[in-house]
């Protein structure tokens, strides 16, 4: 067992624009693997509307909600406004996206098992539609 409080690894936090996510959102890298790439751990912040690009996990992925409210919807279109306490599971391979709602922040710890294959944006006119229907 390894332990550590408020492990980090020397990676420093991510508050800047990412490549793979629409808006800003803060992430620190809580726990990494390295080269057996077989899990990351995040704590992400989004602010409303941040949300994440489309994209799967080869293992699957747990995210556990600890504040605010957001969605996560896979490409079937099955989706779950979220708020702190839910715990979302998306199996290996499953396209999906995760972030904050349209008034409110989202913070979630995620646990990334696998590589992670990005897709494209999540367009503003899909996110609008995303919560008027849900
Ligand atoms: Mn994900």
């Amino acid at each position: 067992m390894e332990y550590e409080r408020g492990r980090k690894d020397g990676v420093p936090s991510n508050v800047g624009p990412k490549p793979t996510f629409t808006g800003h959102a803060m992430q620190d890298t809580l726990l990494d693997d390295g080269d057996k790439g077989e899990v990351r751990v995040y704590s992400v912040v989004f602010e409303p509307r941040a949300r994440t690009y489309w994209h799967s996990h080869a293992a699957g992925q747990t995210l556990l909600v600890n504040s605010g409210e957001g969605m996560v919807e896979n490409s079937d279109g099955d989706k779950r406004v979220v708020r702190a306490g839910d715990v979302v599971w998306s199996p290996p391979g499953e396209v999906h996206w995760h972030g904050a709602g349209p008034g409110s922040f989202l913070s979630h710890t995620a646990v990334s098992l696998g590589l992670t294959s990005w897709s494209g944006e999540v367009s503003d006119e899909h996110y609008r539609d995303a919560f008027e229907g849900a």
